[in-house]
């Protein structure tokens, strides 16, 4: 399977130094890494300052899942790179948003809300994130109820989004925040899957669970892509033959 991660590769610059320390190849390297070392993937990275920014057609073609890292400068991604993701997802792609892509156009644009609304602080607290679907492919080899990530930045409800297709975890957190965490929604033919944990200043995305996580995460969003099926907005007339 093609998996193609995009990272918009412009931290803060509070957040530089500690990205440059955790991440030396960037958080779309580390995760080009974590995917690449499976021998069924096969991995492409792109990044905002790319051509297209790093959204080529052609790449989106090859994917048959998009991992998503954007963060403070999501309005600046194009309509027209926004317009050809959707058109992937709704033909198959699976997309897989994580972290700050909660604010994202396109995470906005296939679910009809205003994604970005969620409650945040950054601290060093710690967060637990239960499995509240446990037979759901992404929660496979998750062998307890809950994992803890010993520091990330706190996100909690309200969270502007529309009920999830399958909720597979919730968060809760050092402050008593609470958050739908782990979640997944069907688009056209494509999988979508939103998975809120990773600040970039913390060594989250190293962690075992976590990695479990995504690798499950790919390959579910992934499952959706059929290269092949029918475009839809066409006529073919019946299918019983005439009596
Ligand atoms: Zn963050």
């Amino acid at each position: 399977m093609n998996v193609f991660v995009w990272y918009e590769n412009r931290p803060l610059p509070e957040a530089v130094e500690a990205e440059r320390r955790l991440y030396p190849r960037g958080i779309h390297g580390a995760l080009a890494e974590l995917y690449g070392a499976e021998p069924d993937m096969a991995v492409r990275t792109g990044v905002m300052q790319d051509p297209d920014q790093g959204l080529a057609d052609a790449d989106l073609e090859w994917a048959d899942v998009l991992v998503y890292f954007g963060h403070k400068h999501w309005r600046e991604v194009a309509d027209d790179r926004v317009d050809a993701l959707q058109r992937r997802v709704l033909s198959g792609m699976g997309l897989v948003l994580l972290h700050s892509s909660h604010a994202s156009k396109i995470f906005a644009r296939l679910m009809g809300t205003r994604t970005q609304c969620l409650r945040w602080r950054e601290n060093d607290e710690w967060q637990r994130v239960w499995t509240v679907m446990p037979g759901h492919p992404i929660a496979w080899g998750l062998d307890r109820e809950y994992f803890v990530i010993p520091q990330d930045e706190t996100y909690g409800e309200y969270f502007e989004i529309p009920q999830p297709d399958e909720l597979v975890f919730l968060t809760t957190a050092q402050g008593g925040e609470v958050l739908r965490s782990g979640c997944c929604w069907y688009r056209g033919q494509g999988r979508v899957f939103y998975f809120s944990s990773g600040h970039e200043t913390y060594p989250v995305y190293y962690q075992p669970e976590v990695r479990r996580v995504l690798l499950n995460a790919a390959r579910w969003a992934a499952a959706g892509s059929r290269p092949g099926w029918p475009d839809w907005a066409r006529n073919p007339g019946p299918v019983n033959p005439a009596p």
